[in-house]
Formats: structure tokens, sequence, C-alpha cells
């Protein structure tokens, strides 16, 4: 299996500082994205720390030989290993107390021609096949669970005031609960992860509307970004893309 990959991230029109944070290993096949919060309690220091416990974690227990299984079981272990790091940190620095993050993460499974998705709180992955794009995380928000509920639709919840509002994130609490996904890859598969930054701004049509545009990936990140801060930018916006190139 083959991939080429490309990622930006933007601090938006709005915000004063960028507290998202990605990972690129793409000699790995492993790719994160982190949103981190809590203003001047540090959000930017709670996403790095995510994604540097993801690194670690996959430089101390990961191979490109994985089978989907045990690409998945590591990928989850590193975003709780990511929670456990967060809530240490903040426990000891009290400047950093109530620090949080969301964190996507996405694993590529040559073996097995299959890849792995494990995260916490609203940063997506997005599968981009045949033209179409299909949203593989489910949102941890409050908004998101009444969309499941039936009380409210997936446009209502998009421009919901309390949208933002999370029910997990990692540094919040010492038990959180990890989604995982895994799932077959195709040839020409376009896997995109992102903050909530790009998916306030655009909706799918939108972001599908640009992954067709360009087979430049490059340029695919930089008009993500664009299209976000020319509808307003509100937030940090981060855009990993990877395609599946054979
Ligand atoms: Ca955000």
């Amino acid at each position: 299996m083959k991939w080429e990959s490309a990622a930006l991230t933007d601090r938006g029109r709005r915000r004063p500082q960028n507290e998202d944070a990605f990972l690129t290993r793409v000699e790995l096949g492993v790719f994160a994205v982190a949103d981190g919060m809590g203003g001047h309690a540090a959000g930017d220091v709670a996403s790095r720390l995510a994604v540097q416990q993801v690194a670690d974690a996959i430089t101390d227990a990961y191979s490109r030989r994985f089978g989907i299984r045990r690409a998945t079981e590591t990928l989850e272990s590193a975003v709780l290993r990511g929670n456990r790091e967060i809530l240490a940190v903040a426990g000891r620095e009290p400047d950093k107390a109530g620090m949080g993050t969301t964190l996507t993460t996405l694993a590529l499974v040559s073996r097995d021609r299959r890849a792995a998705i494990a995260h916490v709180g609203d940063s997506r992955a997005y599968l981009y096949r045949d033209g179409r794009l299909s949203q593989l995380t489910r949102d941890h928000t409050w908004v998101q669970e009444q969309v499941g509920a039936g009380l409210l639709t997936q446009e209502q919840a998009r421009r919901h005031p309390f949208g933002n509002i999370l029910t997990q994130a990692l540094g919040t609490d010492a038990e959180i609960r990890v989604d995982t996904h895994a799932f077959e890859i195709l040839t020409g598969d376009l896997l995109l992860l992102c903050s909530d930054g790009l998916t306030a701004m655009l909706d799918d049509d939108g972001i599908g509307a640009i992954l067709r545009e360009s087979p430049d990936l490059e340029a695919v990140a930089q008009r993500l970004i664009d299209q976000a801060n020319e509808r307003g930018g509100h937030d940090n916006i981060t855009v990993v893309l990877v395609r599946i190139t054979g």
C-alpha cells in the first residue's frame, strides 16, 4: 500500500493563538490532529502533549507490519497515554490546570489494506471516495447527542450556539472512552483529519467540492484553510490529508 499526505494548520482570523496541533509520520502511515482548549490555561500545551504522546507511543511500540487489530489497539492506548500525560502535567503545574484537547488519530495498515481510527472529541476524520464524502467519526459533543436522540438535525447542530461543548476530551477526566473504527482502504481513497475550525465554517458539501478541485494535496489543504478563513475563520483550522496511491 502506498500513500502521500499534506498537512497545514492556521490560526484563523479571530483567535489570538493557534491551539491546534498535528502529527504526520508518513513512513509509518500514522497521522493525528489535536485541538486544544483552555485559553490561558494552555490549550496549545495540551494539544502538543497529545500529539507528542502519540508520536512517542508509536516510536515505542508500533510497526508497519502490524495487522489492523494491533494497530487499532496501539492508537487507542496512545490516546489514553495522552490523557494521562495531560492530567499529570496539569496536576504538577497550576497554570495549566483545566487544559484539555481533542485527539483524532489514523493508522494505515498495509498488511490488511485497512485503516484504523481512534478518537476523543470533535476533531473529525472523513473519507472521500468516488466523489462522496463520509464522516468516519462521531463528534463527542452535546449537539451530536441531540442529533443521535433525534432532537436536532445535523444542519441545526452545525449552527447551534452550544456546538462547541464537548462531552469528552483529553485532560478532563481520568476515565475517557476512546472510539475506534476500522475500515477497508481502496486505491484512490482520500482521508481527511481536521479540527472543528474547518467544519464549523464549511459543511460537508463545501469540503467535498474542494477535495474534488485538484489532484495536488498541498493545494487542496491550502484551499480548505483559505475557504474556512473566507467564511470567517472563527477558530484555528487544521487539516491533514492522506491519499492512497497504490
Ligand atoms: Ca477548535
